[in-house]
């Protein structure tokens, strides 16, 4: 290992320039150049033109019909086109600045092509010229380079890298593990990476490695796990179990069975000794809230505070409004901070928190400043968790003394997904909506279909019922969002006004302001509200029960949810109208999709599916952990059974120090940190 452990710079032909490059793609030793695997193998299959979806990368195969034409045009850009008939149908072949192609494609020649299918224009974008006998066209793997190596340069050095040391690659499972799933030794796994025998080797070899990084990362969590619960021994909230039933007896509705359930296993962990660490997941509208306020209430009635953090001030706002609500005519005192609370106002808060007088707060990340002190904070409920870092969560943890934690989520990880990235948590699920909800009725139309909706919508007006309006969301910029907004804003004053008051929320404004215009739209005094997605977490006006979402398809299924998610609240039938002219399949199957179910858990399942991971919470702010070669949503089966592979190993306490273990113990103190998960 020692010897793996080299910088590649000691590689004969790995000078200071080249070691540079590596370092760039994160190779450091020797050991991180033969692991450094293909990000996917091009699968070169042939394919017929009817079984191409748009947008999707194929091998074509036809015969050049005559000799291509190259333009050149700007600096140094060219475009080379030719004819190719295939055995559907002649097409277009497009190559952009490879004009040197031109001497590899000669009229009547068969050739073929792998590119990416434009399905509207019925033409091919050529990416890559390829040998046409048989055993040639199959199996590519294409690494991540820079400007700086090409592929085959990288693919030579790790091969001949691999001739000298890949003898030295340890193995990190135990025998008892490779002989149970008939696992590929490591090193043949990791060598058939890059240097597959053949379709099936590879399958076989990432199937190993994957397994590999699941079970090392399962395992890790459970260690940490354990040894989280034995250094901090957390305490036991003996709450006033009569008071706390009054008080749910106090509430305007029965809790739902799965509330019931969820709020008994929250009691339950009140009650332990044992630390609470508890993710809560309920798809939009499940009623999380009143769950929370029975936790809160169950820790203040026994003399302790609570805190609820949350990613917005409308939200902090709203929060705030429904506890003020549930808790009237308790003797439970609330309060709200959030950059917008005045310094006079500010510090008395700050004084009663200190004090204990003050019993629970709620608030936004001015939270965890250095001046909120409490006198006995015992619970911390963290809401739409997935928006604040790790390292946030924790400081308002450790403002606690020996507090429970408890993460509120809509949304609707899969539990695999959930276990996975939460390891170390334990997980309540509502799983049931409040009763006597008619389910959102949703529509996908195209863009010229709006005004005819606009005038339907007039009728919902004109009964006292409110809409809001959601505009695109432009990752590029945050100013073209606004710009958007206001555009479709002016449209629909113009449409509506003066009959109905038209507003607009966007995320420029100062919190005063939005908080302004939340205000008139719930209290009716404003009918439409047109917005950016800054109302996507929490809102709740029930009688706004239309819900129309431009150029639906720039959102993900499971920001969709969400958004529609803000209609539906009451006891009126909803609507939810996506307006998108999709270009791909995919996306018109996404729009599809949303019509036909309102479960949270189906769709983000769809969205992983389709999107990847890496998507589904839009950005990188997901906290979901990223493997080298598994994939959380392919191979769910491998994590499964990683996962529960792990949980018996951890089960018996002398694991570690059976000698069957060793090279398990080792990879687990030098291999596990290699990787981001637990930054
Ligand atoms: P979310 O889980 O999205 O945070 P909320 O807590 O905001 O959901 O609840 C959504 C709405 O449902 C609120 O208006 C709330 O008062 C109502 N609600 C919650 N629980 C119940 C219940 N058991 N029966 C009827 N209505 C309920
Ligand atoms: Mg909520």
């Amino acid at each position: 290992m020692d010897e793996l452990n080299q910088l590649v710079t000691s590689l004969k032909g790995v000078g200071a320039k080249r070691g540079e490059v590596l370092n760039s793609l994160g190779i450091r030793t020797i050991y991180d150049l033969l692991t450094y695997y293909p990000f996917r193998y091009d699968d070169i299959q042939e394919k017929s033109l009817d079984e191409i979806s748009d947008q999707e990368k194929v091998v074509l195969k036809g015969v050049v019909l005559a000799e291509p034409v190259v333009n050149f045009y700007g600096f140094k850009k060219s475009r080379l086109i030719f004819r190719m008939m295939t055995e559907q149908a002649v097409i277009n072949v497009t190559f952009f600045n490879q004009h040197f192609l031109k001497s590899k494609i000669n009229a009547s020649e068969e050739i073929a092509v792998y590119g990416k299918w434009d399905g509207r224009r019925k033409a091919l974008t050529g990416m890559k010229i390829l040998a046409t006998q048989e055993e040639e066209i199959d199996f590519s793997p294409i690494y991540h380079v820079t400007k700086s190596i090409r592929q085959k340069t990288l693919v030579d050095l790790i091969k001949v890298t691999w001739d000298e040391y890949g003898e030295l690659m340890p193995e990190n499972l135990p025998d008892w593990l490779i002989e149970k799933y008939r696992l590929m030794p490591k090193n043949r796994a990791a060598y058939a990476m890059h240097f597959p025998d053949s379709i099936e080797e590879n399958r076989l070899a990432r199937r190993r490695l994957a397994f590999e990084e699941f079970f090392l990362f399962q395992l890790k969590m459970l260690q940490l796990k354990q040894q989280e619960t034995s250094k901090d021994l957390g305490k036991s909230i003996l709450y006033d179990v009569k008071a706390l039933k009054g008080f749910i007896q106090t509430l305007p509705f029965e809790l739902t069975g799965a509330q019931k359930r969820v709020v008994n296993e929250i009691c339950a962990d009140l009650r332990s000794p044992e630390h609470m660490h508890r993710l809560l997941q309920g798809d939009v509208g499940s009623g999380k809230t009143i769950v929370a306020a029975v936790a809160l209430f169950a820790v203040v009635s026994e003399g302790m505070q609570g805190a609820l953090m949350v990613p917005t001030e409308i939200l902090a706002e709203q929060h705030l409004e429904s506890l003020q609500g549930v808790f009237e005519g308790t003797s439970v005192k609330i309060a709200l901070l959030t950059s917008s609370t005045k310094t006079a106002e500010r510090r008395q808060l700050l004084a009663d928190l200190a004090s204990g007088e003050l019993d629970v707060l709620v608030g936004t990340h001015s939270l965890i400043q250095d001046e909120v002190i409490f006198k006995d904070l015992s619970l911390v409920i963290i809401d739409e968790q997935h928006r604040f870092g790790v390292n946030q969560r924790k400081m308002l943890r450790e403002k606690g003394n020996q507090a429970d934690v408890l993460f509120m989520t809509a949304t609707p990880i899969p539990r695999t997904l959930a276990i996975t990235a939460y390891g170390e948590m334990d997980v309540s699920v509502i799983d049931e909506l409040p009763a006597g909800r008619i389910p959102i009725e949703t529509r996908w139309i195209l863009p010229k279909q709006v005004d005819s909706v606009l005038t339907w919508l007039n009728k919902q007006l004109k009964q006292g019922q409110q809409a809001y309006v959601i505009c695109p969301l432009i990752e590029e910029s945050e100013l073209l969002d606004v710009k958007n907004a206001t555009e479709i804003y002016e449209h629909l004053k113009e449409f509506y006004e003066p009959h109905f008051s038209v507003g607009l929320l966007h995320g420029k404004m100062k919190p005063q302001e939005k908080e302004a215009i939340m205000t008139q739209f719930k209290d009716n005094k404003m009918q439409i509200l047109v917005s950016t997605t800054v109302i996507e977490v929490g809102v709740n006006v029930p009688n706004a029960t239309t819900m129309m979402i431009m150029d639906a398809d720039r959102f993900g299924l499971a920001q969709l949810h969400q958004l529609r998610g803000r209609v539906g609240r009451g006891s009126l039938a909803s609507y939810c109208i996506l307006v998108a002219s999709p270009k791909s399949d995919q996306g018109k199957e996404r729009m599809k999709i949303m019509t036909e179910t309102t479960d949270g858990f189906v769709l983000s399942q769809k969205d992983l599916e389709m999107r990847g991971p890496g998507d589904f919470f839009g950005s990188k702010q997901s906290g979901l952990p990223e493997f080298k070669v598994g994939d959380i949503v392919a191979d769910e089966a491998i994590l499964e059974t990683a996962r529960v592979e792990a949980a018996q190993l951890i089960a018996s306490s002398e694991w570690a120090a059976q000698p069957e273990n060793e090279k398990l113990v080792k990879a687990l103190n030098e291999r596990a940190e290699e990787s981001k998960y637990f930054d």
